[in-house]
């Protein structure tokens, strides 16, 4: 197994009506030949009904998908040449596992000799060996979703979709299955496209992610370029954990410098740049976004425009950090700090925000400035 061939998968303008719900709008998507796509959002956001549009399942209202710049629209899905995992594994339940694992082939009309091989070469990488001759209901539900991998592998598709594959595992078991899944894909290089509503799947999956809320993309970027460069505070709050943290502040211009203000007093300097791109969008309120890391404890240093004083609402311990609700002016934040080094009740303990990291997002639309 493995790739000799190329497959770029290409939606332009992709849309999906169920009557007066638009479940999909006018979706463009470039994957290239063996990338790894990881559509992500909340509940309702139209990414299971992206991929069913992609492996078939699914009429497509508006616009084309074209695999290898052969459009896909009439074809069906048997014919589409790609394999998908499901949720809920979908085994037959009467077969055993290497029955399970050879039905597709011998619907080709391979020898069994030929199938028994493919059989144990997929065994073998999903370390199946072993369980080879079981019923599905003598498995545990990694071992299932290992058998349900194993039979999108064995049909060598163009194109793995996934549709939140690891959702009935628990989490450690998820841990170690994205994991697997990746070095898999990583080591036969097939288009993938995954779907979860999980953030941190698509966060350490994904070659590039795709964020979508109410049927349109949000953002399209890797993984990095999206958490450091969310284009709206859905996307920032979306992605990472803990989540972002948004705040409302007013902008007061004092000459070259803008300060934010988060109530009771609560005053924090921006750089210049920043400042100017307020001052030239005229905005007299800002939503600001601030990651944990960027919150840090600055006790001993000396009073500056860009620390606050705060008591420590509460500590959550991560082990190689933790995460304390710290109170800016009439907000809760986050702050990462270093385990042990705050605790739930500490009194008027110093905190420095990095003003160069914070993002700056529109107070009603929600997009980004600067
Ligand atoms: P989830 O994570 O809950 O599965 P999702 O992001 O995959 O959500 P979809 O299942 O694609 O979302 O659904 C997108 C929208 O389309 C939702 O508003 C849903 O109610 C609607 N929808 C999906 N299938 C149908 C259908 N067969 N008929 C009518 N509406 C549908």
């Amino acid at each position: 197994m493995g790739r000799d061939r190329v497959a770029e998968l290409t939606l332009r303008a992709v849309e999906k009506r169920f009557g007066a719900v638009q479940a999909v709008k006018a979706v463009d998507l470039d994957v290239a030949d063996g990338e790894f796509v990881v559509l992500v959002g909340p509940s309702g956001c139209g990414k299971s009904t992206l991929l069913r549009m992609i492996a078939g399942l699914e009429d497509i209202s508006d616009g084309e998908i074209l695999l290898d710049g052969r459009n896909l629209n009439a074809v069906a899905p048997r014919d589409r040449d790609m394999a998908m995992v499901f949720q809920d594994y979908a085994l037959y339940p009467h077969m055993t596992v290497a029955e399970n694992l050879g039905f597709a082939l011998k619907m080709r009309d391979m020898a069994a000799s030929e199938i028994e091989a493919k059989v144990n070469e997929v065994a073998a990488m999903l370390e199946l060996d072993a369980l080879l001759h079981r019923k599905p209901r003598a498995l545990s539900g990694g071992q299932r979703q290992r058998v349900a991998l194993g039979r999108a592998l064995i049909r060598d598709p163009k194109v793995f979709l996934f549709d939140e594959p690891l959702s009935n595992l628990d989490a450690k078991l998820r841990v170690g299955m994205r994991m697997e899944i990746r070095k898999l894909q990583a080591a036969l290089r097939t288009t993938s496209i995954y779907v979860t509503h999980d953030q941190i799947e698509a966060m350490t999956m994904a070659d590039r992610i795709v964020v979508l809320k109410l049927g349109e993309v949000q953002q399209i970027g890797t993984p990095i370029e999206i958490y450091q460069r969310p284009v709206n505070s859905f996307v920032g709050t979306f992605i990472g954990s803990p989540p972002m943290s948004l705040s409302k502040a007013d902008v007061r211009y004092e000459g070259e410098a803008a300060f934010l203000g988060f109530g009771r007093g609560q005053e924090i300097r921006l750089p210049s740049d920043r400042a100017a791109v307020l001052r030239s969008a005229a905005i007299a309120q800002i939503e600001v976004g601030l990651r944990a890391e960027h919150i840090a404890l600055a006790d001993g240093g000396g009073e500056d425009e860009a620390t606050f004083l705060s008591d420590v609402i509460l500590v959550e311990e991560h082990g190689a950090d933790s995460i304390a609700v710290v109170r800016l002016g009439d907000h809760e934040v986050m702050a990462r700090v270093k385990p042990g080094g705050v605790h739930t009740g500490d009194k008027g303990r110093r905190f420095e925000m990095d003003v160069a990291a914070l993002h700056l997002f529109h107070p009603e639309k929600g997009g980004r400035l600067g």
